[in-house]
């Protein structure tokens, strides 16, 4: 059996995709502002990436890529509390996969720590920062709020020794958690919340996965992100438009420090999909309260969970590039992401058989004993090979390919119809073999030996239908996956609700009895196949194995929803 191919013929590209930050990015190169681009993607490592990453992923290593620049990985971990080596380690593995290469090492905004101390204190002499001993519920009233301008905290006017003084103590652990914050001095009137006098450095005595217990005070994100973008000499700094906010912020650090260059922010607007849920903490809820096996369960948007329900890399990158970049807000409907799944895989894919439930069929005019090997495609364009299927008496069919009450237009399988067994021969239905409940349990047909691969003169049969020998197929287990959330938007409750009632009660049903046609038996983990009628279906990475085939549902072969 050969490898699988998905992964290395992306999916078609489609017409001319937009991005606004390709004009600027170009025009940047043009006017020699910029000799090459670096960008990077920042996540937080406080869970595991979900799709609305990967579209950030794409939009940072593919503009690097287009334009022959670079990308750096840099994890933005100044909040130890939250964060974990495991979810370090499955970013960096999620980024690989989706096929995208860091700029050098990976980088941590932790490595930093010393110099974002230096510039805090540079900040102290100047005179622009100060300690401030409100409490959090003072600090919130001193705030003000959107429609009213802050008020000056009393601690704004402390000496430059006495917040010099200050501030060492913090770092040396004089202080609990939450005594004392490092405020920038900037302006409590300003329209703009984030520069009423933003903290820059709390005090929490953490264990921090990459500097132990160096430090009790830990800077925020504003404080780090911008000038992180500096020291790595990052030239557009992309994010999404949450930060627009942020961004006269992001700059008066790169105006009010000695930076050795100034990144620009640029902001695009998240992707939100239906159906979906695109929030670490909400993921991480269903995780922890087992709602679903695990982060990587293939109901789960994580990309860890994409990738074991059988989506391929190149699915994903399509599918971000086809979706475009830009700043308007809007969900993204799920169908699109399916259709570029289904591409892939109708491309790609190699077609194979496999009955989720089994019934009999004995074909009694075949004779006892004999076998032939038939010869099948592996896919019906690109030529991908054959596989052996062994034609023989007993057979299986799918139950739901048989039927006494056939409504109007049925091509399948009657009393006294006749179906092309895919592949292979014409039957005819002759006789039903019951259970004392009524129950079909068996077929009795007769097949036409002068039908193999094609109709005699004159003969037509409409219905085809897919079947498995029922001595040589590999008994396996089929994971039917249907999404997580029944309702288009999982947020969206009745009064008091939160996004679990949304829940799906089927998103899962497990086939155990099924049978597969016996080359299945060879199927790599992740290897993907369409099973013919049935849908795209992948060897689960996890619990595949030879001796027990389990196989996901990836996607079915049509939009069964709109
Ligand atoms: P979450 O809300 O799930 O916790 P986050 O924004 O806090 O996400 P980060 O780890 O900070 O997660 O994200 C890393 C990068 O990914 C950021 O630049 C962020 O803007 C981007 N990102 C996060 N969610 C999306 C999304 N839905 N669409 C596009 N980009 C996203
Ligand atoms: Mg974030």
């Amino acid at each position: 059996m050969s490898k699988p191919t998905a992964d290395n013929h992306a999916a078609k590209a489609p017409v001319v995709p937009s991005n606004f930050l390709r004009p600027i990015i170009q025009a940047d190169l043009d006017a020699g502002k910029h000799t090459a681009i670096v960008t990077r993607f920042p996540p937080e490592p406080n869970g595991y990436l979900h799709i609305g990453h990967a579209k950030s992923i794409c939009v940072n290593f593919g503009l690097a890529q287009e334009f022959g620049g670079v990308c750096n990985l840099r994890f933005d971990d100044t909040n130890p509390a939250k964060e974990d080596q495991e979810y370090i380690d499955a970013i960096k593995s999620d980024v690989q996969w989706l096929g995208f290469a860091w700029n050098g090492e990976v980088r941590y905004a932790s490595a930093y720590f010393d110099q974002l101390h230096r510039w805090a204190v540079t900040l102290i002499e100047a005179g622009k920062a100060y300690v401030c001993d409100l409490t959090p519920e003072q600090a919130r009233e001193y705030r003000g709020s959107l429609t009213e301008p802050g008020k000056n905290s009393p601690f704004r006017e402390r000496s430059v020794p006495e917040n010099l003084d200050l501030f060492a103590r913090m770092k040396a652990g004089e202080f609990p958690d939450g005594a004392r914050v490092l405020r920038a001095k900037i302006d409590m009137a300003s329209p703009n919340m984030n520069l009423r006098d933003p903290i820059l450095y709390r005090i929490r005595h953490a264990h921090h996965h990459q500097t132990g217990d160096t430090w009790c005070i830990y800077p925020n994100y504003d404080f780090t992100h911008g000038q992180s973008d500096a020291i790595e000499g990052v030239t557009h700094s992309i994010c999404t438009l949450e930060f627009e906010g942020h961004r006269p912020l992001y700059e008066w650090f790169l105006d009010n420090l000695p930076v050795p260059c100034k990144p620009r922010q640029y902001e695009f607007s998240r992707l939100n999909l239906n159906y979906t849920i695109t929030s670490k903490r909400k993921l991480k809820q269903l995780v922890d309260e087992q709602h679903v096996a695990g982060w990587d369960d293939p109901r789960m948007s994580t990309l860890q969970g994409f990738r074991r329900r059988g989506y391929t890399p190149a699915s994903i990158r399509n599918f971000c590039e086809m979706i475009g970049t830009n700043r308007s807000d809007g969900v993204v409907d799920m169908n699109m992401l399916e259709f570029s799944i289904r591409e892939d895989l109708d491309h790609n894919a190699p077609r194979a058989m496999c009955v989720l439930r089994p019934l009999k069929v004995v074909i009694t005019n075949y004779p006892q004993g004999k076998v032939e090997q038939l010869q099948l495609a592996r896919h019906p364009k690109q030529d991908l090979g054959h596989r052996t299927l062994p034609f023989a008496r007993e057979l299986y069919i799918d139950q739901a390919d048989y039927t006494e009450a056939p409504p109007k237009g049925y091509k399948r399988l009657e009393p006294n119809g006749e179906v092309r067994l895919r592949g292979a021969y014409v039957i005819r239905a002759d006789e039903a073999i019951k259970d004392e409940h009524g129950n079909i349990v068996e077929l009795r047909c007769s097949y036409d030996p002068d039908t193999l691969g094609k109709n005699p003169e004159g003969r037509k049969v409409k219905g085809v239908i897919h079947w498995v020998p029922a001595e040589a197929s590999v008994p396996c287990e089929v994971r039917l996956y249907d999404r997580l959330f029944r309702s288009p938007n999982p947020e969206k409750t009745d009064e008091g609700g939160t996004f679990l009632d949304n829940i799906n009660p089927h998103s899962l049903q497990v086939l155990s009895g099924c049978r597969a046609e016996p080359s299945l038996a060879q199927a790599a983990p992740e290897e993907r196949f369409q099973f013919e009628r049935e849908g795209y279906f992948c060897a689960d990475l996890k619990d595949h194995s030879a001796a027990k085939p389990v196989f996901n549902l990836t996607v079915t072969l049509r939009d069964s929803w709109s």
